[in-house]
């Protein structure tokens, strides 16, 4: 089984480490409303809900937070694109039991993604009635991954997308962490429960942060995707952190700058693909600088090309 090509048209051609591209990409989120993303216990604040800071005392984004929001931005979208895109989402969202039966029956279990929980139940029980065929099945569940997971990662693949916590632009920022009421609402009644208000922290709108996401030996596809969840963000559709019904977590992304280090390609032969390497290493040169519009434009126009 072993470089079998897989339902999403990849074999597994990264088993052993090799540097295809690298990308980053560079941008400043500023907060068009307020927004709250929990810092938990262990703060010094006496909010029901507080706010995460950093050690000094600022609001920040952890990136696994924005990873989240840019991955569910990307999956509502992709459902939508045309199917020549060829462009696959599980959203994550598991299937019944009795479903995946009858999709099994049908011979289509393959057509759910592997990172699905009542799949990984059944790779699983693979896994144990046939030991010894470890690789085989990882080949197999790897090709089958969907095109969302395999960009954010998936118990079965390692993430080709990676992102910084976003710090405060102006180090001199001299807003305040607001506090807002909210009222628990019983679920069953959905009426107001007596006596049972509380607050929660929020960061004002218009605070302002740097944003660096870094790709790692990406596909045509996994640029695609990136660059329809970083349209939403410039287009002001991006959403960050929790309460959004309320309103919360609207941002906007600003001067997107795209850096890109390309290895592997057609037209690049084995002295340039030096060369190119030698500039990164040494001068951090990269061998493409695209305004963000321009990369956007390149990579969604080959979605409906
Ligand atoms: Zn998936």
């Amino acid at each position: 089984m072993t470089g079998q090509i897989g339902t999403n048209g990849v074999t597994n051609p990264w088993k052993r480490y090799d540097l295809r591209n690298r990308y980053v990409l560079k941008g400043k989120i500023v907060m068009q409303t307020a927004f709250h993303i929990g810092g938990g216990k262990g703060t010094l604040s006496n909010s029901d809900s507080p706010v995460v800071l950093t050690p000094e005392g600022l609001p920040f984004i952890p990136g696994s937070s924005f990873k989240g929001s840019l991955r569910s931005t990307i999956e509502k979208l992709v459902p939508n694109l045309p199917e020549t895109a060829g462009l696959r989402t599980c959203g994550l969202l598991d299937k019944s039991k009795e479903e995946f039966k009858r999709l099994k029956a049908q011979g289509m279990d393959r057509e759910v993604c592997p990172t699905i929980p009542v799949r990984q139940a059944d790779i699983t029980q693979l896994r144990r009635e046939n030991p010894g065929e470890e690789d085989a099945i990882q080949d197999m569940v790897f090709g089958q991954l969907c095109n969302t997971c395999l960009l954010f990662g998936s118990p079965y693949a390692a993430a080709r997308i990676s992102i910084s916590d976003l710090y405060i632009t102006d180090t001199e920022w001299g807003s305040i962490i607001q506090r807002r009421d909210g009222v628990a609402i019983d679920r069953d009644s959905e009426k107001a429960k007596d006596r049972l208000k509380y607050d929660f922290e929020v960061v004002p709108a218009s605070t302002t942060f740097d944003m660096e996401i870094m790709l790692e030996n990406v596909t045509p596809q996994d640029l695609q995707l990136i660059s329809i969840g970083m349209s939403e963000f410039v287009h002001g559709f991006g959403v960050i952190g929790g309460k959004r019904s309320r309103g919360l977590g609207v941002c906007l992304l600003e001067g997107l700058k795209v850096q890109g280090l390309e290895l592997v390609g057609d037209d690049i032969t084995p002295q340039e693909r030096n060369q190119r390497l030698r500039d990164y290493l040494l001068e951090r040169k990269f061998s493409r600088e695209q305004d963000g519009e321009e990369f956007l434009d390149e990579h969604i126009n080959k979605i409906f090309g």
